[in-house]
């Protein structure tokens, strides 16, 4: 791995033209990742663009986020570096402007993470990619400042579930130590992202929890949460998500789904397992991806006309 690292590291000092991307409805890690890597190559002294897809209200804190960019400025770029992203249809840019970069490079930590280019920087076992990225940038003389350290944190931070999951080794905590040295305000960066929200996001997870089914003998809880719901609550759509999680609490559970409406009608599936069940499977057979723990995919139509197919797929990981 450490070979690819360093092959990411060249190809970066070769080009100076170069943005940076990830998923659509960026994560903690996927944000963190964009703009750790943005800092460090703007540190460089390169013409660097982060083009950070439409995110949620949460990440309003983080200062950086002024730099972001919708889109990408123009055609051709010496380099785009595409961060957190398994699939090129989870991108937010289409495959032809991803084609006309020069030179392609993918960071990434998905199990079927697939997209070609021309440095593939991916190790399914790391927890976060903002981890990936400390290792490349660590590699290198650029030096991981307060700013980066800040990005870093919070990527881990959001994919380990605040150190929680089984995906945290000694040496995320190890790299966590380092980021913490740099004199981040970590306890507000976890408050932010973590403990606060609004009103009616509140009020979404009590509908969500009162709206839960059971399925396989209390093996897999389901819900629902129709847009229609989560704008008489005066909030958006990213703002639903993440109450997967309170479904994986309840006794018993070995997996938690929960289909949330877009605005556009579809429904975003997010998935969560406990310990070793793995539901990476099933979210890839349904069109989607993800990890061990934490997959997803999504239903273009009415989700009760699959909703049973769901069930079963899903059911036989049990
Ligand atoms: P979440 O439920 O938080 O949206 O996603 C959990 C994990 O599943 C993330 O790592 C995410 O990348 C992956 N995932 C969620 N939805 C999709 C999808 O539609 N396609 C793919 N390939 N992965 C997904
Ligand atoms: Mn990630």
């Amino acid at each position: 791995m450490n070979e690819e690292y360093r092959k990411v590291l060249e190809l970066i000092k070769k080009s100076n033209s170069i943005y940076i991307t990830a998923h659509i409805f960026p994560d903690g890690d996927a944000i963190g990742s964009i703009m750790a890597l943005y800092l460090a190559l703007k540190n460089m002294g390169k013409d660097v663009h982060a083009v950070v897809p439409k995110y949620s209200h949460k990440f309003e804190f983080l200062e950086e986020l002024k730099y972001a960019e919708k889109g990408i400025a123009y055609g051709e770029y010496d380099l785009c570096i595409c961060v957190d992203v398994s699939s090129l249809d989870r991108l937010e840019i289409t495959e032809e402007e991803y084609m006309k970069a020069k030179s392609k490079i993918v960071i990434d930590h998905h199990l079927n993470s697939n997209i070609a280019a021309d440095v593939l920087a991916i190790d399914s076992r790391a927890p976060a990619t903002c981890e990936i990225i400390y290792e490349i940038l660590e590699m290198s003389n650029i030096s991981i400042d307060e700013n980066i350290a800040k990005y870093l944190y919070m990527g881990i931070l959001t994919d380990t579930g605040s150190f929680n999951y089984s995906n945290t080794t000694p040496k995320t905590h190890r790299i966590v130590a380092r980021l913490i040295e740099t004199g981040i305000d970590f306890a507000y960066i976890c408050k932010m992202v973590n403990d606060t929200m609004k009103e009616g996001k509140l009020k979404l997870i009590a509908y969500a929890i009162n709206n839960i089914e059971t399925y396989n003998d209390g093996k897999i809880k389901y819900v629902k949460m129709p847009y229609s719901i989560i704008k008489e609550l005066g909030i958006d759509e990213e703002d639903s998500e993440g109450i997967v999680n309170y479904l994986r609490c309840i006794e018993g559970v070995d997996i938690a789904i929960c289909a949330r409406q877009l605005e556009d009608k579809s429904y975003k599936v997010s998935m969560r397992s406990n310990g070793n069940v793995d539901i990476s499977k099933a979210a890839i057979s349904l069109g989607g991806g993800g990890h061990r723990n934490a997959a997803g995919f999504t239903v273009k139509g009415e989700i009760d006309n699959v909703k049973n197919e769901i069930i079963e797929v899903v059911g036989v990981n049990l």
